[in-house]
């Protein structure tokens, strides 16, 4: 589009029409009205106008330098996180807001003139690398026989003009001719169309007007076409106009990632999409402009347009996300994010429930009508934020999707009842996330409370109290009277305080999705823990697979806010579906990026899906722990008594060796539940019931997420199946076997093949595609393969024992009579236990 009106400029440029028309002015330019057209000179002549206008600057205001170090976590296949340390320096200007103000003007305007310029200049060096090309082909036509070497040093498609009869090169012209004629006759609409808007069509002749790619008229690419016969006058003639417009395609450099929208492939080639959509049904494959292409097509149909295709790395597009999140700021303490875990019927719920009555900061009473999964108290130490969903779904699913949204576990213990299967369960889970454990030793107000009792349990599960000399708080509470909870609180924050939470206030909002639903009044509703910088109402956020610009944001208590800071708990309202609970929450610059992300995302799901099903499975588990010093096989066993679980927990433990072992990750009596499933995703396991099944919700799981699920009766079975494991773990020694030996009796030299050894085979078979190494006086002075293996003048694969032979090794020439040519092949041996 090199004529528009001032209106589409205006859009282009994001300016609003009156103050462009404003800046027309000042530029001298006769413009009044939004519908006139501005060619290309004038609007050379507001760019220098502008450039020119924002030469002054205000004198420089104070700098602050600081120092910042942020620690974050990277996600990684799936549910591996790394955290990244970053140290920098920045230097900050203390501006005031009008000076601010000013300056975002003027870096807009600036930006703006820039990206003018470089397209102007893109164009400029378009056209000349075009001429230079056109020229190329008419000397390279005009010497004849040496066309074809031209051919071949040109990797551009300009190759087709060249003649060669050759079947692809006559395809591949056709193609060229037929895009080439669809590009000038969409070009001569345009002209016609334009040109009964313009003024004056003279002006358009003077004007230098540069056009995008491979545009040529009709003439031109006749022109280029007839190359030699014609060329050269052709161009003269055109040079008579005094611009030049291109003569032949311009290959352009196509960035393809996974997949990829037909639009955005036309848009990358400078093509219509209707183009590509015509090019793939006369490929046999009907496509749509919207439908998105896998990387083999994509790149297929811009090869066969004539770009060179840059295909990008899976993750680029997350990777490019990471680093334009990267944001330094001073970081402060946050408040520790807690989940509340325990066997059903210890109190969980009533101690949840008893906190957020008596601390949470509502207005009026019973004004807690929403509940909303997460909500935040504050104490005279500080704040904590609970996540409040039932059952230990809260931490299990998140943690298994990779997202670390709980710093402390407090764990409900009832005194009249003691350590129960759940109990040991939340133990698991969280030492699996190395997570810290508060014991909330519940019911104290009854008679037959015996804390001491729960004391013994949980150290027998590694839990140990303080005051025992362990790390773990123990705080006798009732969750029905109310005593101890201030204290709990505080044993929470105490350890808090040890973990030393920091958050960054002024980056942009990042979080993790604690629970969704689809409310019929309004939406999608997301319940969104904020772990790090602010999150703020109108901000656009990338959730898992969906995206959207928050439109309100409401607290714990329903009542809407503006802004929500580390560690506070929101819903928010405007996504364009409903996340997953785990799933990561990030506020981004744009929608164009939030939509690219999420869809990239969209597409990714399946292979993402696929991907952790293959490396779920027990076969496979070794080859995703290459790295590990000592490979690991994680087992989730549960089973239907104590006896056999203790016997097999016993057995298991005891296999593997100093390179691979076995770990019991997760183990307990009973069938399996969706929390063993999200403890086997989470830790990467493998899924044993013995004697036992898994309930409908593991099932799910274990069929949405592809994870490994094994029934037994028979522990001899376990035991053999994860020492096969172990074994496919063990990786395989590579063992070498000599297949045969030849002497070396008589050296020629060739000069096709250089040093030629005539051999006897004295022992096995020499085989010409093998690896060989050379012995003289039985040390290997050369390790290589063979360039020519022969009997008489015949190329022959293998010489037998016996024969005569001459063979030739590559690079190497100083072969002597009395030199032993070993010939091996390299095994691959199984290693066992
Ligand atoms: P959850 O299943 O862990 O969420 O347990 P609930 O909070 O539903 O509590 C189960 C039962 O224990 C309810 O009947 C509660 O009233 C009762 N309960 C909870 N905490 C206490 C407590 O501190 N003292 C007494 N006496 N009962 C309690």
């Amino acid at each position: 589009m090199t004529q528009v009106t001032v209106k589409e400029l205006a859009q282009v440029v994001a300016t609003p029409v009156e103050r462009l028309l404003q800046q027309m002015r000042e530029a001298g330019l006769p413009h009044t009205s939004a519908e006139q057209v501005v060619t290309d000179v004038e609007k050379q002549a507001l760019l220098a106008h502008l450039k020119s206008s924002h030469g002054a600057k205000a004198e420089e205001p104070r700098k602050i330098t600081l120092q910042r170090k942020t620690t974050s976590t990277l996600r990684v296949a799936g549910s591996k996180t790394i955290s990244v340390e970053v140290r920098k320096k920045k230097t900050f200007v203390k501006r005031s807001p009008e000076e601010i103000e000013a300056e975002q003007k003027r870096e807009a305007e600036e930006r703006r003139a820039e990206e003018e310029a470089v397209r102007l200049k893109a164009e400029a060096e378009a056209r000349e690398r075009a001429e230079a090309e056109a020229r190329r082909q008419a000397e390279a036509v005009k010497s004849g026989a040496d066309a074809s070497l031209v051919a071949a040093v040109t990797a551009e498609p300009v190759i087709a003009e060249v003649p060669v009869v050759d079947a692809a090169a006559e395809r591949k012209k056709e193609e060229v001719r037929r895009q080439e004629k669809a590009r000038s006759d969409e070009d001569e609409r345009r002209d016609r169309k334009h040109a009964q808007h313009r003024p004056s069509l003279k002006e358009k002749e003077k004007a230098p007007a540069p056009r995008v790619a491979p545009r040529s008229t009709d003439e031109e690419s006749d022109g280029f076409r007839r190359g030699g016969r014609g060329g050269k006058a052709k161009l003269k003639k055109r040079n008579q106009h005094g611009f030049q417009n291109p003569t032949g395609p311009i290959v352009r450099e196509v960035a393809i990632g996974e997949t990829i929208t037909v639009s955005e492939l036309a848009q990358q080639m400078a093509v219509k999409g209707a183009e590509i959509v015509k090019f793939m049904f006369k490929m046999g494959t009907p496509v749509t402009i919207n439908q998105v292409l896998d990387q083999e097509t994509a790149q297929l149909v811009a090869e066969e347009f004539g770009h060179k295709v840059k295909l990008v790395s899976d993750n680029a597009l997350e990777e490019q996300l990471a680093e334009s999140l990267k944001f330094e700021g001073e970081s402060f303490h946050r408040a520790p994010v807690v989940t509340v875990m325990g066997h059903v019927d210890h109190g969980k719920t009533s101690l949840l429930d008893y906190i957020r009555r008596a601390k949470v900061a509502s207005g009026e009473a019973g004004g807690i009508t929403q509940h909303i999964g997460a909500y935040h108290v504050e104490t005279d130490r500080g704040m904590v934020t609970f996540l409040d969903t039932p059952g230990h779904a809260a931490f299990t699913q998140m943690r298994a999707r990779g997202a670390k949204a709980t710093d402390i576990v407090i764990l409900v213990v009832a005194a009249d009842d003691g350590v129960m299967p759940q109990t040991q369960e939340a133990v698991q889970h969280a030492k699996a996330a190395g997570v810290p454990i508060v014991v909330a030793v519940n019911k104290m107000d009854k008679p037959e409370a015996n804390p001491d009792n729960i004391k013994n349990g949980l150290a027998a599960l590694d839990v140990i109290p303080e005051e025992w000399g362990g790390d773990a708080p123990f705080v006798p509470v009732s969750a029905k009277a109310g005593t101890g909870i201030d204290e709990l609180l505080e044993a929470v924050l105490l350890q808090a305080e040890v973990l030393e939470l920091k958050a960054t206030p002024s980056a942009p909002g990042r979080g993790v999705v604690v629970e969704s639903r689809l409310d019929k009044g309004r939406g999608p509703v997301a319940t969104v823990l904020v772990q790090d910088g602010t999150l703020r109402q109108g901000d656009m956020v990338l959730v898992g697979v969906n995206y959207g610009r928050v439109r309100a944001m409401l607290d714990e208590n329903g009542k809407s806010i503006k802004e929500a800071g580390p560690s506070i708990p929101v819903e928010i309202l405007g996504l364009d579906g409903t996340p997953d609970a785990g799933d990561e929450m990030m506020v981004v610059a744009d929608e164009k990026k939030a939509r690219e992300v999420a869809l990239f995302r969209q597409g990714k799901f399946r292979e993402v899906k696929l991907a952790r099903a293959h490396a779920g499975k027990l076969e496979n588990i070794f080859e995703t722990m290459g790295q590990e010093e000592k490979k690991t096989l994680n087992i989730v066993l549960k089973s239907d008594v104590r006896g056999s679980l203790e016997a097999l927990q016993g057995s298991l433990s005891g296999l593997g060796n100093d390179e691979v072992q076995v770990r019991v990750v997760g183990g307990g009596v009973g069938g399996i539940t969706e929390s063993d499933a999200n403890l086997a995703l989470a830790s990467n396991a493998v899924l044993f019931g013995f004697n036992v099944r898994a309930d409908a919700g593991a099932r799910k799981i274990v069929e949405a997420e592809g994870l490994d699920m094994r029934y037994y009766n028979v522990i001899y079975d376990i035991i053999e199946d994860v020492k096969k494991a172990l074994t496919g773990m063990l990786g395989s020694d590579v063992r070498e076997n000599i297949l045969g030996i030849a002497e070396v009796r008589d050296v020629f030299r060739s000069p096709k093949f250089g040093a030629v050894a005539g051999c006897m085979v004295v022992e096995g078979v020499v085989y010409r595609n093998r690896p060989i190494r050379v012995l003289r006086e039985d040390v290997v002075i050369f390790e290589g393969e063979l360039e020519s293996l022969r009997r008489f003048k015949d190329d022959v694969a293998e010489v037998r024992n016996g024969m005569e032979c001459g063979i030739g090794v590559k690079s190497y020439n100083d072969v002597k009579v009395g030199d032993k040519i070993e010939v091996f092949e390299k095994v691959q041996v199984a290693r066992s236990l």
